[in-house]
């Protein structure tokens, strides 16, 4: 099995634990503040879980949302699982704005006009701070 969220950390970790982990996506400019929440383990789908895992991967998602709203006041938070090219369980949460490259596409949809710039500076800090306040 040649499985990149298994084998790197799959971004920049702002939190993990021993089930699973919130990582900064830096390969996507336009999107400063995306994040995606990775269960550690090689799991397909979210009912291939036990009840208990799946409420705890979905509160640290519910928890990252918060950190996202808080660190980047978006306009919109976008929540996606799809796994359809990276079989790993894990949770897209992207910071969205009226004025984004897609909005109201979703990101990986046809873009409708160019990105504004936004800083990517202190977003990684931001976020790690307040993931780790709870
Ligand atoms: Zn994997």
């Amino acid at each position: 099995m040649n499985c990149p969220l298994c084998g790197k950390p799959g971004g920049e970790v702002l939190w993990q634990d021993d089930f699973c982990r919130v990582v900064l996506v830096t390969d996507t400019p336009d999107y400063p503040g995306f994040c995606r929440v990775i269960l550690n383990r090689h799991v397909k789908e979210m009912s291939d879980l036990a009840p208990s895992d799946r409420n705890r991967l979905m509160d640290v998602v519910w928890k990252t949302e918060q950190a996202v709203r808080i660190a980047m006041n978006p306009d919109k938070i976008n929540l996606a699982s799809f796994g359809n090219v990276v079989p790993h369980l894990h949770w897209h949460v992207v910071p969205r704005y009226l004025d984004d490259r897609h909005f109201p596409n979703p990101i990986w949809g046809r873009p409708v006009r160019s990105a504004p710039a936004r800083a990517m500076d202190d977003i990684g800090k931001r976020l790690r701070n307040t993931l780790q306040r709870g």
